[in-house]
């Protein structure tokens, strides 16, 4: 991908496999091992090689990773924070990856040797308590030397605090740098820059670790160890979960919105993309070229001089990909271009590409979606060859 970066001034790199990588401004991003296979490979991006195991001997010695998932995925920070372990950990330690919330990521991919998946303590309910416990069960059952955890604002920094107040553990936050022995982090204020070995909780700033792996774990997945804390503290009910507030995606800002459906110079019919963002419950972007045309306000702008936004799903109608574009959506997680021209930039970042019109796909999909709802909410007529109980025809 040949994407300029914005650069941290003092932090002109990350960590990566392969050692430090420099990050120049104006300069194409530099292929780290974990891309080699892809290099020179035709459309490598949908069909990856494996990647070799790294070599482990199993028990010696562990690292736990905790985070919570977002319907069954980690973020790319909770990502970095497992990459982190996997790239630091020696050939006698052990990735164990604690994922509050459901997993269906390859855990292997992420670099997890052995994970554990809770699905009663994820992400909508607000259950500290018991996520500490879930964490100290953790640590009893697998002893880890060290837990990391990606220092985040929706849940997991809030977590590594309190677990670590609770067990009178050593912690260190906002951490920016992060090798086998040594973590470094700013001080007053950013002035100055402390490190210091290893404390028993690290919680890891974003982008300081590159998720790219060039190996995967064992990915063993195991069942959460049964103590009964995390029931005890279930019943507990020092905290009231008032629930979550669904919102309208239009009301949602660009930069916070989880599914984005975005439209370029090859969208004319404007009124069929809104309803079909609608129709989605996506929010709406768009490019420079759609917006100067007066299509869109400027706050829809996605890109360089725009939005930069990270939403699971974003779906580039008639979008070409020019390189100040494509630096706004670098963070997104899955990227779908509906393009005319199979040779457009943007399909060397999308995860998925249709060669097809923008209008005929967004009037398809439109169609596709309405008949899918209304298909939901129909009700089950009973009747003859009804079986009620199941709530399906028989
Ligand atoms: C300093 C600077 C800052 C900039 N900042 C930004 C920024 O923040 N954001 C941004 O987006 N741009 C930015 N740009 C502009 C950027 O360089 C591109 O010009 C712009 O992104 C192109 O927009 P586009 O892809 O919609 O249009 P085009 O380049 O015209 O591409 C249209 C695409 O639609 C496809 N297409 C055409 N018809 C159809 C159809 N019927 N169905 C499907 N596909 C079709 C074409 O194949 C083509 O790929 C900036 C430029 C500069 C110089």
């Amino acid at each position: 991908m040949n994407t300029v970066k914005r650069i941290d001034p003092r932090r002109p790199f990350v960590i990566a496999a392969s050692g430090l990588r420099r990050i120049t401004l104006g300069e194409a991003r530099t292929a780290d091992a974990s891309d080699a296979l892809s290099i020179g490979a035709p459309r490598a991006a949908h069909a990856p090689a494996p990647k070799p195991k790294r070599v482990c001997e199993a028990g010696k010695r562990r690292l736990l990773v905790v985070a919570h998932s977002d319907r069954g995925a980690l973020d790319e920070h909770a990502r970095q924070a497992v990459a982190a372990a996997a790239i630091v950990a020696d050939t006698q330690t052990e990735v164990v990856l604690l994922v509050l919330g459901e997993l269906t990521d390859d855990a292997a991919a992420l670099g997890a040797d052995k994970v554990v998946e809770w699905p009663a303590l994820a992400r909508p309910a607000f259950a500290p308590d018991r996520a500490v416990a879930a964490i100290g069960d953790c640590v009893a059952a697998f002893a880890p030397a060290h837990i990391l955890m990606p220092d985040n604002a929706t849940g997991d920094g809030d977590l590594g605090r309190r677990y670590a107040a609770q067990a009178k553990a050593s912690i260190a936050t906002h951490v920016v740098e992060i090798d086998a022995q040594h973590v470094g982090c700013y001080a007053n204020g950013g002035r100055s820059f402390a490190t210091r070995t290893w404390p028993d909780v690290i919680l890891l700033d974003p982008e300081a670790v590159s998720a790219k792996l060039p190996f995967v774990g064992a990915g063993e997945r195991l069942a959460p160890p049964a103590s009964g804390t995390v029931t005890e503290f279930a019943q507990s009910g020092r905290y009231a979960d008032r629930g979550t507030n669904q919102l309208d995606a239009a009301q949602v800002a660009l930069e916070e919105a989880d599914f984005i459906i975005s439209a370029g110079n090859g969208v004319t019919d404007i009124a069929g993309f809104e309803t079909l963002a609608r129709a989605l419950g996506a929010a709406v972007g768009a490019s420079r070229v759609a917006v100067d045309n007066g299509h869109f306000t400027r706050d829809k702008q996605v890109g360089a001089t725009g939005k930069t936004v990270n939403a699971s799903v974003y779906i580039a109608f008639g979008i070409s990909g020019a390189v100040q574009h494509l630096q706004g959506i670098k963070d997104c997680r899955h990227v779908i271009a509906v393009n005319l021209d199979a040779a457009a930039p943007i399909a060397k970042r999308a995860n998925l590409t249709l060669i097809a019109d923008a209008q005929a796909t967004m009037a398809a999909l439109t169609q596709a979606v309405e008949q899918a709802k209304q298909v939901r909410a129909a009700p089950i007529v009973a009747g003859a060859g009804t079986n009620l109980r199941e709530g399906v025809a028989a």
